[in-house]
């Protein structure tokens, strides 16, 4: 038996089956590349859904990891710590926005974004308690607590799980004029990805979210971004709402922050929404923990001083011109932004799990998105010879199977 096999065999006795992971069991890992348990390299074309932007274990932020651990790693938002002041300037001062609300993961961030609308709406806006609307889109993901799974699409991520908290409405994605037409005097905000990562990487149409900006601040409701997925320089901007030149009033990080290292997330915002928050209206343990601070102190510097944001513009669209030279019978499109690109396969190619299966075998780590969605997300510190590597490798596997 080798030894991968034995930790899946683990794996699958012990834990809980939530998850359908491609066979690798990674045991190191170092930039762009993984290792398993029988010694094989690999080429990690997911980098764990954008967490890992800035490279597996990247030096520096192993380094402020290791130096913080041994200095004071969670006080609890009881006591103050010198951590989260400087995270909180520095990350206003790259974002251009007045301040940071630090959670853990991507769900919380989420949570928060929706209790600050609703609070904003309640108390800013004048919209009766109980009755603030959150607008939502088709194709959605935006993390898996009970109420955010409650205005999934998704069946499956709903199926068993209610009842789920109201307050949110379904409008198809792409259409900004269903939304002009959904809003209400208690409409609170309107929750969207600017690409849909989890959805297939699908990206909306040009001026859509600009369209967006124009309705809300139209009506006085609120423009959340999630770019827990988009952001920190995945499509080749620091984030993807910039691409339309607009600025949304609430921003929802998590994933890159921290460079794959520790669960950072946070959401952004001015005075006025983020004033509706008083002491004891909201918080967590660990968030703004001084680990988690320093770590994605020296995560977002990494990004900036890198020029890892410039990268994904650049080599992206190497990646994907190359990408769409592919004669394969079996690709209907090739779309992405930056480092962030999607292979749709045709419906009669089988689905893109073995075409992912296949590539394993090829050194390369990709993972499905829905059914027929290769979704290719390398860590943007890959290079461009790497990226020829790996194009060989496609190539063969979408030309071969
Ligand atoms: C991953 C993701 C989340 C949820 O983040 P978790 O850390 O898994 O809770 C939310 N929104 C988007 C767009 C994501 O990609």
């Amino acid at each position: 038996m080798s030894q991968s096999a034995r930790f899946i065999e683990l794996e699958e006795q012990y834990g809980a089956h939530n998850y359908h992971p491609l066979d690798v069991v990674i045991t190191r890992a170092e930039g762009i590349w993984v290792w398993d348990a029988d010694g094989n390299r690999y080429m990690d074309c997911l980098a764990a859904y954008s967490a890992v932007n800035q490279g597996h274990c990247h030096p520096r932020i192993v380094k402020t990891l290791v130096e913080q651990a041994c200095r004071v790693a969670l006080t609890s938002r009881a006591f103050r710590n010198d951590q989260l002041g400087p995270f909180c300037q520095e990350l206003c001062e790259l974002t251009g926005f007045a301040r940071v609300l630090p959670m853990n993961t991507g769900a919380e961030a989420v949570e928060t974004a929706i209790k600050a609308a609703r609070k904003w709406a309640t108390t800013v806006k004048g919209v009766p308690e109980g009755q603030a609307e959150i607008l939502v889109f088709d194709g959605n993901f935006h993390g898996r607590t009970t109420t955010i799974v409650g205005f999934s699409s998704e069946a499956q991520y709903r199926f068993g799980f209610g009842p789920f908290t109201p307050g949110f409405r379904m409008l198809p994605y792409g259409d900004a004029d269903a939304v002009e037409a959904a809003i209400t005097p208690d409409t609170a905000a309107v929750l969207v990805e600017p690409i849909q990562g989890e959805g297939g990487i699908i990206i909306p149409p040009e001026g859509y979210l600009k369209r967006l900006r124009e309705i809300t601040s139209q009506h006085n409701v609120l423009l959340i971004t999630d770019e827990i997925q988009s952001g920190l320089g995945r499509t080749g901007k620091l984030f993807a709402y910039e691409h339309e030149g607009i600025r949304p009033d609430v921003v929802i990080i998590g994933k890159a922050l921290s460079g794959g290292m520790y669960p950072v997330s946070a959401i952004l915002a001015d005075d006025e929404v983020m004033g509706v928050f008083r002491p004891g209206d909201h918080g967590s343990t660990y968030g703004g923990n001084p680990l988690g601070a320093a770590v994605a102190r020296t995560a977002l510097k990494v990004l900036v001083e890198e020029g890892l944001v410039e990268a994904s513009a650049e080599l992206g669209g190497h990646f994907m011109e190359r990408l769409r030279a592919i004669d394969s019978p079996h690709i209907a499109e090739i779309r992405g932004r930056g480092l962030w690109i999607g292979i749709e396969l045709e419906a009669e190619a089988g689905g893109a799990r073995r075409f992912c299966e296949a590539l394993q075998e090829e050194g390369l780590l990709c993972k499905e998105t829905h059914e027929h969605v290769i979704r290719i997300a390398p860590p943007l510190t890959i290079t461009r010879e790497e990226i020829d590597w790996a194009l060989g490798r496609i190539e063969k596997v979408l030309t071969t199977l």
